[in-house]
């Protein structure tokens, strides 16, 4: 290819080009790996630490003291955030079902790998 390249000006700029567009994906499909795997371990701490609402739904977290939960806030007040404002126990809540393992390892099989190693080619400008 790099003998094709210096013979022809116009493969040349196509093959810069189809790098730069390369190394781009590369750089973009990391920052979206760093992300899945960031959401992956915010399920396994949510189905470790966290039940849902029997009101609602929604995601809470015991975070110490009686087993006596209001859905948004603490107990005795304060710490305001969104929820449904029912009391219940701890107890009463639903577990919170996370992405397993094995539905994650799906979801990886079905992206795309490519066939051919990453190159990567030091400065270039
Ligand atoms: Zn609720």
């Amino acid at each position: 290819m790099k003998k094709k390249a210096n013979e022809d000006a116009a493969y040349a700029a196509r093959l810069k080009e189809y790098d730069r567009q390369q190394k781009a994906s590369w750089i973009r499909n990391a920052a979206l790996r760093r992300q899945y795997n960031a959401l992956i371990a915010d399920e396994k701490y949510k189905a470790t630490n966290c039940r849902l609402c029997p009101h609602c739904n929604r995601v809470v977290q015991h975070m110490g003291g009686c087993a006596s939960m209001v859905c948004g806030r603490d107990y005795h007040g304060g710490n305001d955030q969104s929820g449904c404002v029912q009391s219940f126990t701890w107890d009463q809540a639903k577990p919170y079902v996370a992405t397993t393992d094995r539905e994650a390892k799906e979801v990886m099989r079905d992206l795309h790998i490519p066939k051919n190693k990453l190159v990567v080619h030091e400065n270039i400008k």
